[in-house]
Parts: C-alpha cells; sequence; structure tokens
C-alpha cells in the first residue's frame, strides 16, 4: 500500500512541476495581469483625486469637510495608513490617521510604509501638497511570497496540486494493479484450469481468482477480488479455524508449500475439503504475494475418512476376535465332561512346570485318583448317573485344589492332580482330605450312591526323571492302595518300586521320552500350513482316546494321542496347488501326498526317536492287510493296536467330514463302509469296538468339533485382517482361498461366501479396498458372532465366561 502511495506521489510531483511551470511561462508570456503595477496606478490616481478635491476645499476654506473627506478615505481604503494636507510654509493643515507622526517616519526611515507626496495648485500658483502615507509592501522571502500573488498562486497550485494528484494517482494505480497486474490473456488462460487458483497480494488479498476457485466457492471472480484470503471461512481436517496458512508461509517465509489440507465453509451444508500448494511470487528478498492452487480433495478425503474408519473398526474386531479365539484355546484345554484339564493341556503344562523345577529344583507332588468300582455304578444306575458321578467328583478335586495344583482327567474316571511346591507329608495330607471328601459326596438321586477313591501320591525324591515317569509313580501307587483293599492313600517309595512290574514295564518303554513341547511346536506349525488338516487330527486324536481308554494303559494312550496328532504331519510339504485342490486327486498328485506321508513318518522318526510312535504313525498309513506300500512286512494282528485303531479312527473322521468336492457321510454309512472294509483294510474286531462307542456319545464330539471349527476360523480369520491391515495381497488371496475351503468343509456357508469375495477382491489388478474392507468388515462379524455363540453354549454360565475374562 504504502508503496503504491509512494510511487503516487512521485508521480504528483511531476505532475505539480509541470502545472507550475506552465503558470510561470503564462506569466513570463504576460498572459497574468501584473498586480504591482495595477496596484501603483490605482495608488497614483487615488493621490491626484485627493490633491484636486484638496484644492477646491482649499479654496473655499472648507478645512472641516476637507479632514472629515481624508478621514473616510483612510478609513476605506486598507491599504491607505493617513493623508495630510500640508502648505508650502509646511504647516499641516488637515491631519487624517496620525499623518503627521506617520509622515515623520517615513521620512526618516521608511520602514514599511510607502510615502506620495502630490501637489496642490491653487490659481496656478503651488499652494502646498497632499501628502498619503500608503503601507509599503513586505519585504522579507516569506512576506514576499504571501505577498506576490504569482508566488501565492504557485505555493498553493504545488502544496494542494501535490497533495490532490497524490491521491488521484494512487487510486488509479490501485485500479491498474488489480485490473491490468494479469494481462487479459494470462487471465483467461488461468480460467481454462481445472484446478482453483488465486493470485494474492503481499497482505495476501486476492488479486485474481480464477472461475474454477469461484466456481467452487460460489461467490464471482470480481467479488473476491480485493478481499483477504485469510478472511474466507477455512478450518484445519480437526474443524479448528485456520490461522497459519499455506499461502502466507510463501509470502512471508518465500517458502513454497505442497499438498497441505484445508476445508472451506461454504455454506451450512457445503464443505469442501482442499489440497493447497502454495509458491511466492517475486524475486530475491522482493515479495511480492504468493500463487496459490486448491484442488478439491472432498471426494477423495471423505472416502478416505471412511476408508480409515473402516480400517479402525476391522482392528478392532480383529482384537475381539484374538480375545474370544483365547477364550476358545481356554476351553479347547477343557475336557467336556467334567471341565478339568484334558490330557493335552496338561502334559502341556507339567512340561513347562518340570522344566521350571529343573532349573531351580523344589519340591512337586503327584496324585493320581481313581473311583472305585465305577463300573459298577454304569452297570448298576446307568451312563448318564456315571457321568454325574464323574461331575461331582471332578468339582470336588477342583474345589479342593483351585488355589494350588493342575487337576486332569487322566483316563474314564482317573484324575490325576499334580502339586508344585508341596512335599510328600504335604501331598498325603491333601490327599487323604480328597478321598474323605469323596466319600461325603451325596445325590439327590440315586440317594443312596456312595462313593469312594483309591489314591496313589508320588513326589520329586523318588527320583522321576520326567513327567511321566512321577505320574507312573503315583500310579503304581495307586494300584497299591487298590490291592490294598481301596478307599485309601498309599505313597510311592522303593520297595514298591522294586516289587512292582508295572513300573518295569512303564520304564521298558519308550513313550516317556517324547517331549510334549515338541509335539505341540509340529502342530503348530500344521495349523498354520493347513488348518483343516490339523482339525482332522486333533478330532481323531479324541476319538482315539475315546476308543482306545478301556483297551490301553495310560503310557499306551499318552504314545497313541500323539501319533494321531502327528499322523498327518507330513502335509506341511504338500504344496498348495494340491492341499487346496477342490476337486479329487490325480495318481500323479496322490504319488505327491504319499511320499510326504512317508516324509512325514521320517520327521516323526528322527524328531523324537520313538519307536513304539513311528510304528504307530506307520500303521497308520498302513492297510491291515497291505505288504506292499512299506518296506517293513507287518501286517494284520502284527501292526500294533494303536496302529490298527488310528486306522480306523482316522478313516472314520475323513468319511464323516465334509470335502469341497463331496459332502460328508453320515455316522451310519461312516460305520457301515468301516464294516465293509473290516478284514481287509481294518481290523473286523476294532471295528466293533469302534463302533459300540462311537454310537453311544456322539455329542461330545459334536463339542469338540464346533469348538476346534471356532477356534480355527477366528485364528484364520484374525490372520486375514492383518494381512488386509497390511495390505498384503499375496497373503490375503492365500488366506482367504483357504478359510473359504475350510468353511465349506465345515459347512459354514456364510463365512465361505464372504472368504470368496474377499478372494474375488484380492485377485484383481486394481484392488477396490473400500469393497474388501467392506466384505471383510462383514466377514468379522460373522466370525464374533459365531465365536460369541460358541462361547456362550459351551460355557452355560455367565460365572464362568468372567472368570475367563478375568485370568487375561
Ligand atoms: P476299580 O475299583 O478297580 O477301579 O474298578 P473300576 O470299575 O472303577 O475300574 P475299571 O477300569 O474296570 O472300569 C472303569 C469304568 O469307567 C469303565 C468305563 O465304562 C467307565 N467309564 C470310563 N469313562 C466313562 C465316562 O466318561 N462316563 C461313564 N459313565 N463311564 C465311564
Ligand atoms: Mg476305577
Ligand atoms: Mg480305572
Amino acid at each position: 500500500m504504502a508503496r503504491v502511495y509512494f510511487q503516487s506521489l512521485r508521480l504528483a510531483i511531476a505532475l505539480v512541476c509541470l502545472g507550475a511551470s506552465l503558470i510561470l511561462a503564462s506569466h513570463w508570456f504576460g498572459l497574468l495581469p501584473d498586480v504591482a503595477a495595477i496596484q501603483k496606478d490605482s495608488r497614483r490616481r487615488l493621490s491626484e483625486a485627493m490633491a484636486v478635491n484638496a484644492a477646491a476645499h482649499v479654496r473655499k476654506n472648507q478645512w472641516l469637510d476637507l479632514r472629515y473627506a481624508s478621514q473616510t478615505v483612510v478609513d476605506r481604503d486598507g491599504d491607505l495608513l493617513s493623508v495630510g494636507i500640508r502648505n508650502n510654509y509646511g504647516d499641516l493643515k488637515v491631519d487624517a490617521g496620525h499623518h503627521a507622526e506617520l509622515w515623520e517616519r517615513a521620512q526618516k526611515d521608511g520602514e514599511g510604509m510607502d510615502p506620495v507626496k502630490v501637489p496642490i495648485t491653487l490659481n496656478r500658483r503651488p499652494w502646498g501638497y497632499v501628502e498619503l502615507c500608503f503601507r509599503a509592501a513586505d519585504q522579507s522571502w516569506a512576506g514576499a511570497i504571501i505577498e506576490h500573488p504569482l508566488l501565492r498562486q504557485l505555493a498553493f497550485f504545488c502544496i494542494l496540486g501535490t497533495f490532490g494528484y497524490t491521491l488521484f494517482v494512487g487510486k488509479v494505480m490501485k485500479v491498474f494493479n488489480t485490473t491490468q497486474v494479469v494481462p487479459e490473456r494470462v487471465r483467461q488462460a488461468l480460467d481454462t484450469l481445472a484446478e482453483g487458483l488465486l493470485v494474492l497480494d503481499e497482505k495476501a488479498r486476492i488479486v485474481l481468482a480464477n472461475r474454477a476457485f469461484a466456481d467452487t466457492v460460489n461467490v464471482p471472480g470480481n467479488v473476491l477480488v480485493e478481499s483477504c484470503a485469510n478472511d474466507l471461512p477455512w478450518t484445519h481436517p480437526d474443524s479448528t479455524p485456520c490461522t497459519d496458512f499455506p499461502w502466507m508461509s510463501a509470502i512471508d517465509e518465500s517458502a513454497t508449500l505442497t499438498e497441505h489440507i484445508l476445508h472451506l465453509q461454504i455454506d451450512q451444508s457445503n464443505r469442501r475439503i482442499f489440497s493447497v500448494n502454495a509458491a511466492p511470487l517475486g524475486s530475491g528478498r522482493v515479495r511480492r504475494g504468493a500463487l496459490a492452487t486448491f484442488r478439491d480433495v472432498t471426494h477423495i478425503e471423505e472416502h478416505r475418512a471412511e476408508l480409515e474408519t473402516m480400517l479402525s473398526l476391522l482392528r478392532s474386531s480383529r482384537d475381539e476376535i484374538e480375545q474370544k479365539n483365547k477364550k476358545l484355546e481356554i476351553l479347547a484345554t477343557q475336557d467336556a465332561l467334567t471341565g478339568c484339564l484334558n490330557r493335552r493341556a496338561f502334559f502341556e503344562r507339567f512340561g513347562r512346570l518340570w522344566k521350571r523345577e529343573a532349573n531351580a529344583p523344589s519340591t512337586l507332588a503327584c496324585i493320581m485318583i481313581d473311583n472305585d468300582h465305577f463300573k459298577k455304578v454304569n452297570d448298576t444306575y446307568g451312563h448318564s448317573v456315571g457321568d454325574d458321578v464323574l461331575r461331582e467328583v471332578a468339582r470336588v478335586l477342583k474345589q479342593h485344589h483351585k488355589d494350588q495344583g493342575l487337576v486332569c482327567r487322566y483316563g474314564g474316571e482317573e484324575f490325576c492332580v499334580l502339586l508344585p511346591g508341596v512335599d510328600l507329608p504335604g501331598a498325603m495330607q491333601i490327599a487323604e482330605a480328597t478321598r474323605e471328601a469323596i466319600t461325603e459326596i451325596r445325590f439327590d438321586d440315586p440317594e443312596e450312591l456312595r462313593l469312594t477313591a483309591s489314591l496313589g501320591v508320588s513326589e520329586l525324591r523318588f527320583g522321576a526323571t520326567d513327567p511321566q515317569e512321577l505320574i507312573n509313580q503315583a500310579d503304581v501307587a495307586l494300584y497299591a492302595a487298590k490291592r490294598a483293599g481301596r478307599n485309601c492313600v498309599m505313597a510311592f517309595c522303593e520297595r514298591l518300586a522294586q516289587s512292582a512290574d508295572e513300573l518295569a514295564e512303564h520304564n521298558n518303554r519308550k513313550g516317556h521320552e517324547i517331549p510334549y513341547q515338541a509335539v505341540t511346536a509340529l502342530v503348530s506349525a500344521l495349523s498354520f500350513r493347513d488348518p483343516n488338516t490339523a482339525e482332522h487330527s486333533r478330532r481323531v486324536a479324541d476319538l482315539c482316546i475315546r476308543v482306545a481308554t478301556p483297551l490301553m494303559d495310560p503310557l499306551e494312550l499318552y504314545v497313541m494321542e500323539i501319533a494321531a496328532l502327528l499322523h498327518d504331519v507330513g502335509k506341511i510339504g504338500v504344496p498348495d496347488e494340491i492341499l487346496l485342490k477342490p476337486g479329487e486327486l490325480t495318481e500323479d498328485e496322490w504319488k505327491i501326498m504319499s511320499r510326504n506321508d512317508r516324509i512325514g513318518i521320517e520327521i516323526i522318526e528322527s524328531a523324537f526317536e520313538c519307536e513304539e510312535l513311528t510304528q504307530l504313525v506307520q500303521a497308520c498309513h498302513k492297510q491291515f492287510r497291505d505288504q506292499e506300500r512299506y518296506d517293513d512286512n507287518l501286517h494284520g494282528s502284527q501292526i500294533p493296536l494303536g496302529g490298527r485303531l488310528l486306522a480306523i479312527c482316522d478313516s472314520y473322521d475323513s468319511m464323516i467330514s465334509d470335502r469341497v468336492y463331496r459332502a460328508g457321510r453320515s455316522h451310519d454309512d461312516a460305520i457301515a463302509e468301516l464294516r465293509r472294509c473290516a478284514g481287509t483294510q481294518f481290523d473286523p474286531e476294532l471295528v466293533e469296538h469302534f463302533a459300540q462307542i462311537v454310537t453311544r456319545k456322539p455329542h461330545e464330539d459334536g463339542f469338540i468339533n464346533r469348538n476346534e471349527t471356532a477356534i480355527q476360523i477366528g485364528f484364520q480369520v484374525e490372520r486375514l485382517a492383518t494381512a488386509v491391515d497390511e495390505q498384503d495381497t499375496d497373503s490375503l488371496r492365500t488366506l482367504s482361498a483357504r478359510l473359504e475351503l475350510y468353511a465349506r468343509s465345515c459347512n459354514i456357508v456364510p463365512i465361505a461366501q464372504a472368504a470368496d469375495r474377499i478372494h474375488h477382491h484380492a485377485s484383481q489388478t486394481d484392488i477396490a479396498w473400500f469393497d474388501l474392507l467392506r466384505d471383510t468388515n462383514e466377514l468379522l462379524d460373522l466370525c464374533r458372532s459365531t465365536q460369541s455363540e460358541i462361547l456362550r453354549q459351551s460355557l452355560g454360565q455367565t460365572q464362568e465366561l468372567a472368570r475367563l475374562e478375568v485370568e487375561f
């Protein structure tokens, strides 16, 4: 602004100089009247008129009239100071305006006065004079200027002209600034841009707004001009009013700013989002303003905000699923009937505890509990009362050891309690209290039912070298208690060890050397690679335990359970095309599968060096009468019992499970098929045993399957959500394909469909993330509700759920 007025002033001075020169020139050419000459002439005329008038009065001796007339003239003429009439003798006959005094002063130094003397003649003879004292012109230069009309005129013109011209030129320049600073051609070119554009001066006033900007803010471009860009209702993305504008940084700091997001509230219902770029105008230190462009990103930003909302929804759902998975995993560690730890979970925890004890040896005791004559309970009152009894005994055990110790349902009616930090006398006391508590159990129906149990106790002092040996010692003590007449507690001791052939038998076996951690690691690897197979293996292990419990001792059961868990571990190496193939396998593909079965056996052989375990897994892949498939020549009843059972359980579970290319058979069909193949593929006696046991309690399997399925689906959905979050499209494709296959095999159609849609999105070259996120969130919702439903059904009581929640 100041710059504009400074320039205007310079121009105004030039104009004033020109005007003054013209005035002086007109004076020089005589175009202006000479005011001094006119004044002189009028004084002369007045003096002469006074002289003529005085002569007339003197002739008639009218002195009074003469004085009166003279005084009147002095009073009227501002320039005339005094008038005097003096005769030739020097007598002052008339004095108007203190003439005598003024005239004397004028004669002496003439300061400030201009004396004029005009003679009076009477009858052609000089009589005297009229003396007039006029005011003299100011002699100082200032006075001269003030007095001199031309100079006065020039001074007036210069002062007011400078002022007036400056204002006028300034106004004109402003008009030029705003209208002519951007040439029309450039203006038209800028109007063709799709992006909004503002040219701003150094005060951020709008010099030019192109058509795109004017249209966006819905204000004509010429109305925007001259207004300050900062005064528009800009806000930050968080809706706080904007104070640091990118164009101000461009103007003040000569900085170029790009992609600065600003919101502009156009009216109540219309808010636009702009990506602003601002660059300074002018070179070096000269700041002339800034050029700002405005890309309307409202649509993109709203889309992005929506994506972010969906992504945060996805993250929170994923976290929830993770939590629920943990709860379901806890449930999976429990025995379905009694709620005690199942054997698998018990061994896992025992293994960890043992490792800790090995590093810092302390005390650890183990109690084996076996209900006395439990078979009689079943025979007398039926299996459902038998189940109630087991539940009640389990409740008493959990109650007794809730603060300290792990309670496991070790076998049918056998429980094992592990007591860390308890020595032998302490364990004996606890065992005795437990025995008493069991004898005090009462039922409403049958009222007369009384229970007793035999208990065996062992402790680290007897030199057990691994968890299984500690359990075996307690087991030996338990059998001693049975032999001693039941309903009593016996502690293990060296004497028992020497006399008991059971212990010798236990020790001769290799099973106790199988580290459960290694089993867990392999099962986890299989779960990660192929969740379907891992779940199938778990189901087979559960079936094996149910079927083999009446036929084997705990150690044999343990080895068999591990064999069942690992019998398909070779599938870790089968390529995805075969593993996920939605149809029957070709001959070549079957060869690859069998090769991987052999690799699985080798993994088990080298990882555990347990001949019994390797034989079981080998036998599982062998037909009852088959001598060709493997190199050894075991067949028929030479195949270990566990192997024969494993083959039946494995085939049964495969038959009843759905596959993508076929639906699972019913239980009856599967049993019929087992019977059809009895004698060739399976041991006929065991098939009958299997049919009898599995038919008895189908609901338990149902529970285990659903729980495992929920965990598997939860786990896969969790990984899939992470892949979406990380935009890892390769993993996304693989995971969604697997989930679809898995959900179809479990007959959970909505999840399979959602996974299929995600797979479809992930397979596109240009992925529609919005749709993909929407479908993923749908999938997460489905998964959450399935998990919640299963948790609700499994736990039954909210109290139990609360307990699980507290544990996290
Ligand atoms: P002992 O005093 O020698 O221990 O005699 P017992 O009858 O308790 O022992 P035995 O091992 O001969 O029989 C155990 C029975 O427990 C056989 C089996 O049917 C039954 N059983 C195993 N699991 C369950 C189950 O889950 N529910 C019911 N009701 N019975 C079961
Ligand atoms: Mg018993
Ligand atoms: Mg028993």
